[in-house]
C-alpha cells in the first residue's frame, strides 16, 4: 500500500539552535575535547548524544565545568551573573546565544532604564526565560497566562512594557497581550517585526497539513513546549498526532488505516528525525521500494503552501 508523507515547511531546528550547533562543533574541532555545553542545546537525544560522543560534556552551571575550560553557552542566553561566573573561572566562553534573544536582552534594560514596569510572557523554569529576568534580577514580573494578567503590580499604568519568550507562538502570547492592554492601554512592546517567528510558522506550516492527513507525527520531547504546540494544533485540525523522539517511538497501531501521514518537528528537533522517519515508513510498508522525494522548495521562501510530498 502506498502512503503519502506530507512534510510541513518550516520544520525542526531554527536558525538560533542550528546556529548554536555548529557552535559547538567549530569549538569542538578548534580546541579539541572537552567543551561544555550549558544546559540542553536541543530537545533532542540523538543530537545531545552525537556531541557527547565528540566530546561535548553538558552541565546545569559553569560552575560544573573546571576553571579555564571552554564553555558554550546555548541559544537560549543567559544571565549576567552566569557571565560573571564564567570570567570568574576563567572559561573561555563562545556564546551561541540567538541575536534574537539578545536583541530580548537588550530591549527588557532599555525598558527599565527608561523607568517602566517590564512584564515577561513565558514559562516559568524555561532557560531562555531565566537568561532574560536575570537581566535585572527582580525587577521583571513573568505572566504565565491570563489569570497571572491581574496579579500584575505596576507603579504607573502608563509606563508598561513586555516581552515575550521567543518560542511562543503568537496565538499563545496574543490573549495575553489584548489583556494586558486592556488593562493597560499605554502597554507597549516589541513591533511585529521584531518578534521571532520560527514557533508561529512551523505551527502555520503543520496545519497547512493536518486536515489533509491521517495522522502527524512530530519530532520533538514531551519536555519541548513548541513540539507538544505543534502536535496540539494538528489535533485540533481533527487529525491524531503524536510526539516522537526516535523512530522506535512509533506504535504500529498508530498507522493502521493510515494513508497520509504529516511529519513536523520543532524549533529544537533534529531534521535528521524527519528522515528517518520516511525511511521507516517506506521500507515498513513496502519492503525494498526506493523513496520518491519531490524536490523541495527553496527554505528560505518555505511557506506552509510549498510542503514536500514523498511517496513510501
Ligand atoms: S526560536 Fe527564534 S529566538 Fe529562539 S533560538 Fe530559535 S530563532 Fe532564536
Amino acid at each position: 500500500m502506498e502512503v503519502t508523507v506530507l512534510l510541513a515547511v518550516p520544520r525542526a531546528f531554527c536558525a538560533g539552535v542550528e546556529r548554536a550547533i555548529d557552535m559547538v562543533e567549530q569549538a569542538l574541532r578548534r580546541y579539541g575535547p572537552p567543551v561544555y555545553v550549558r544546559r540542553r542545546i536541543v530537545h533532542n537525544a540523538h543530537v545531545t548524544a552525537a556531541l557527547e560522543a565528540r566530546g561535548a560534556i553538558f552541565v546545569d552551571e559553569v560552575g560544573q565545568a573546571p576553571d579555564g575550560a571552554v564553555v558554550v553557552f546555548t541559544a537560549h542566553g543567559v544571565a549576567p551573573a552566569v557571565r560573571a561566573e564564567a570570567a570568574r573561572r576563567g572559561h573561555h566562553v563562545i556564546d551561541a546565544t540567538c541575536p534574537l534573544v539578545a536583541r530580548s536582552h537588550t530591549e527588557v534594560r532599555r525598558y527599565a532604564a527608561r523607568g517602566d514596569t517590564v512584564l515577561l510572557i513565558g514559562h516559568a523554569g524555561h532557560d531562555e526565560v531565566q537568561g532574560v529576568l536575570g537581566q535585572i534580577p527582580g525587577g521583571i514580573q513573568l505572566v504565565q497566562d491570563i489569570a497571572s494578567v491581574d496579579e500584575v503590580l505596576v507603579e504607573d499604568p502608563r509606563r508598561v512594557s513586555y516581552l515575550t519568550q521567543t518560542t511562543l507562538a503568537a496565538d499563545e502570547t496574543g490573549e495575553i497581550i489584548d489583556e494586558l492592554r486592556s488593562r493597560f492601554p499605554h502597554l507597549s512592546g516589541p513591533d511585529a517585526g521584531e518578534v521571532c517567528s520560527a514557533t508561529t510558522e512551523r505551527e502555520e506550516a503543520v496545519a497547512a497539513i493536518a486536515g489533509a492527513c491521517d495522522l502527524v507525527l512530530v519530532g520533538g520531547s514531551a519536555g519541548s513546549s513548541d513540539s507538544s504546540r505543534l502536535a496540539e494544533v494538528a489535533r485540533r485540525h481533527g487529525t491524531p498526532a503524536h510526539l516522537i523522539e526516535d523512530v522506535r517511538d512509533i506504535r504500529p497501531e498508530w498507522l493502521d488505516g493510515v494513508r497520509t501521514v504529516g511529519l513536523t518537528a520543532g524549533v529544537t528537533a533534529s531534521p535528521h528525525l524527519v528522515d528517518e522517519v520516511v525511511a521507516a515508513l517506506a521500507s515498513a510498508r513496502i519492503s525494498g521500494s526506493a523513496l520518491t522525494p519531490v524536490p523541495r522548495p527553496p527554505a528560505a521562501g518555505g511557506t506552509p503552501a510549498d510542503s514536500s510530498r514523498v511517496h513510501a
